[in-house]
This record gives structure tokens, C-alpha cells and sequence, in this order.
């Protein structure tokens, strides 16, 4: 028999269920976090990371499973939202060891009996879906399903920055405005080229040298070293690296009228929001703008037609607008009005008003 545990943690937040999933035989130790079940399954990415502690995996799973919430109900799904995180060990990278962990993670899935459903994430890849599908169905993000979600964001985004845009200066144009972009990975790399076919210029950066010249090469973009991305000039910043990276230090450096990017958790904590917005910049929350690659999901998720996706993921611009315009007229940072937002729909259907 399986030596695997799934042990119930009650960490004080409006949480549905938390486990701490363990099974030593399988080296395997992992937070699964369901936020909300209230517009459907929990869907969330399974990440693997090395975390200095079993708390760090925690928060990274309850703040993460919340945001697939809000993500969620802001892109209309009937998803809800959750998280799974597995800390990774020595042994665990490779081979029959990571082989061992990821079907012991699929038979915690399973044990869920469906109120869970995940895919790829941070530290995964879609062969490693495949494995945990060996033990669970509630598994997508497979090798041939809804495939790489990256020019998804991507092109969400650039509906995003475009209401973002007409919010800010009367005109959806994007054309002869320039872009920063920090982090020239999967959306980054998408989200350039989308944006330079539309004749935007652009300046970029990354930690890693050579998907700069990859950019730059495919656009014309200009490099930038890392350090100075903060501080460029340009109408619009997109960060598309990490999170945290909005927060009391780089906040002063920006030279930027609009931030719009796919990284998750871009403000440190809710306060750079406010932030942000004692220096008129305007901020579309990182939810909001990022869910092209979720929505593109829906069709092996949800079992939509393929045709239906396009028009979701250019309905992003009208979901912002009205989370900015709410903004506006309350008096609220846009983090404040999207959660808020994001809150009241989740309200609605608690009250089975989800017709
Ligand atoms: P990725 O790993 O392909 O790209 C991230 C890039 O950022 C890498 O090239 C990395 O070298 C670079 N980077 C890391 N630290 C940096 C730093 N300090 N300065 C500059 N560059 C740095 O990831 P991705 O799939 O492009 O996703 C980017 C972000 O968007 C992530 O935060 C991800 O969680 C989020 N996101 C992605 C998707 C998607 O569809 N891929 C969807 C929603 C959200």
C-alpha cells in the first residue's frame, strides 16, 4: 500500500482546503492549495521549487491558489482557482526518483476525487503531466493538448497594454509608443514580436544574454543590462521575468506612464500598488492582463470549441477597462478595484446568479 498523506492544514485564510501531501518511499512533499471551488474545480499549475522552508512552499501556494482564483472569475471561467506546490529535494530532478514523485502526486490529485485539477507550471513541464496522468485524470497542459500558452498571454496582454493605453490617453493606438519589457522568456519573446509587427518600439532586457540577442535579432528591439530596465525610459513597462519586482525600491526609478505585464505577483505587497498610483502610473493588475494563456486552456480543460477562444482572450481589454474605470470612479488603486471586482462575481455565484 502507498505510504502516501494527505494532512489537512488550517492556515487562517478564507482558504477551502489546504493538504500537505507526504509520501517518503516517493520522496515526495508537496502543498496543494484550493482556494475557491465556487465557480468550478480549482485549476492551478503544479510548480517544483527548491524552498528554504515547508512555510515558504505554503505561502507561495495560498497566495498563488487565490490569485487562480480572481484570475479565474475575472476571465469568466467556471474554474476556481488553485495551487500545487512540490519542494523539490536532492535526487528529485531527474530519472525514476522524479518519476517516483510525480505519480505520487498524481495519486494526491486523485485523492481529491476532482476538486483539483492541474497542469504545467514553474519547474514542470507537459512530459511530467503525462506521468501524473498515469494516476489521475484531473490533469491537463499534456504533450499535443492545449500546447504552449505563451503567445496566448501574450497576445492578451497586448489587448490589455491597448485598453490600458485608451484609459490612460484617450487612444487605443499603440503604434509610436515604446515598450520596455524585462524578461525576454516564453511571453516575452511573443509579446515582442506582437508588439514590433505593430510598430512599437521597444527596449528589453534579461539576466540571460542570449534570449536578448533573440529578441533584439527578431526585432530590431534595443538591449538594455538588467539593472537598468527600472529606470528606461518608455509609455509602458511589461514585466513578463518574476514577481515582487514592483515594490519600495524600484517603484521611484520608473519612467513610465502605464505597467503592464504577464508576471504573476508583480507587487510586493499590496501597498506598491498604492504606490504606483501616487505617481499617476497606471498599474493593470498582473491577474487581469496575464489570463490568455489560462483561457487558451479551456478547450482541454472545459471542453470548449478552439473557435471560441480568440474573442475570450480579446475580451481582456473590455475586463479591463472596467476594473480601471471602477478604479477611477471609486478612488481605489486597480489591485483594490480587480479584487474587488473579482469578489463581487464570486459573490454572485454563491448565490447561484451564475446564469
Ligand atoms: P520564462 O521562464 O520563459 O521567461 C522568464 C524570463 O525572465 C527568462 O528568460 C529569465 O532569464 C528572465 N529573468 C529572470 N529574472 C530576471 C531578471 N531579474 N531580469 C531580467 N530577466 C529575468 O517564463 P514565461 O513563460 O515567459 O513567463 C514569464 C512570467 O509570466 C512568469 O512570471 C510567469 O509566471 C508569468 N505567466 C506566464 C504565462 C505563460 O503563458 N507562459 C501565463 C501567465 C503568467
Amino acid at each position: 500500500m502507498s505510504p502516501l498523506t494527505l494532512e489537512e492544514l488550517h492556515p487562517g485564510t478564507d482558504h477551502e482546503r489546504v493538504v500537505f501531501c507526504r509520501d517518503p518511499e516517493a520522496g515526495y512533499r508537496a502543498v496543494i492549495a484550493i482556494h475557491s471551488t465556487v465557480a468550478g474545480p480549482a485549476v492551478g499549475g503544479t510548480r517544483l521549487w527548491s524552498y528554504p522552508r515547508e512555510a515558504d512552499a505554503m505561502t507561495d501556494a495560498l497566495r498563488l491558489s487565490q490569485g487562480m482564483t480572481y484570475k479565474n472569475a475575472l476571465a469568466g471561467l467556471p474554474l476556481g482557482g488553485g495551487k500545487a506546490v512540490i519542494l523539490a529535494s536532492e535526487g528529485t530532478g531527474s530519472g525514476q526518483e522524479r518519476e517516483a514523485m510525480l505519480l505520487a502526486h498524481g495519486r494526491a490529485i486523485e485523492r481529491l476525487g476532482g476538486l483539483f485539477m492541474t497542469a504545467e507550471d514553474v519547474g514542470t513541464s507537459p512530459e511530467d503531466m503525462e506521468i501524473v496522468r498515469r494516476e489521475t485524470r484531473h490533469v491537463a497542459g499534456l504533450p499535443g493538448g492545449s500546447g504552449d500558452p505563451s503567445p496566448r498571454t501574450a497576445h492578451g496582454l497586448v489587448r490589455a497594454m491597448k485598453a490600458a493605453a485608451l484609459h490612460r490617453w484617450g487612444s487605443d493606438e499603440l503604434a509610436g509608443r515604446t515598450v520596455s519589457i524585462q524578461g525576454c522568456g516564453h511571453v516575452g519573446y511573443h509579446l515582442a514580436v506582437e508588439l514590433s509587427r505593430m510598430g512599437v518600439w521597444l527596449r528589453v532586457t534579461d539576466v540571460d544574454p542570449e534570449r536578448v540577442y533573440q529578441v533584439t535579432t527578431a526585432t530590431g528591439a534595443e538591449g538594455l543590462p538588467p539593472e537598468k530596465i527600472f529606470s528606461a525610459k518608455a509609455d509602458i513597462f511589461a514585466p513578463c521575468a518574476l514577481g515582487g519586482i514592483l515594490n519600495a525600491e524600484t517603484i521611484p526609478q520608473l519612467r513610465v506612464k502605464i505597467v503592464a505585464g504577464a508576471a504573476n505577483n508583480q507587487l510586493q505587497e499590496p501597498a506598491d500598488g498604492d504606490r504606483l498610483r501616487e505617481r499617476k502610473i497606471l498599474y493593470a493588475p498582473d491577474y487581469v492582463v496575464n489570463a490568455g494563456g489560462v483561457i487558451g486552456g479551456a478547450p482541454e480543460l472545459l471542453g470548449w470549441g478552439e473557435e471560441e477562444v480568440p474573442a475570450r482572450i480579446d475580451g481582456i481589454y473590455d475586463t479591463l477597462l472596467a476594473v480601471l474605470r471602477m478604479a477611477k470612479a471609486e478612488g481605489v488603486s486597480p489591485h483594490a478595484a480587480a479584487d474587488r471586482l473579482a469578489e463581487e462575481r464570486l459573490a454572485q455565484l454563491r448565490q447561484g446568479d451564475n446564469k
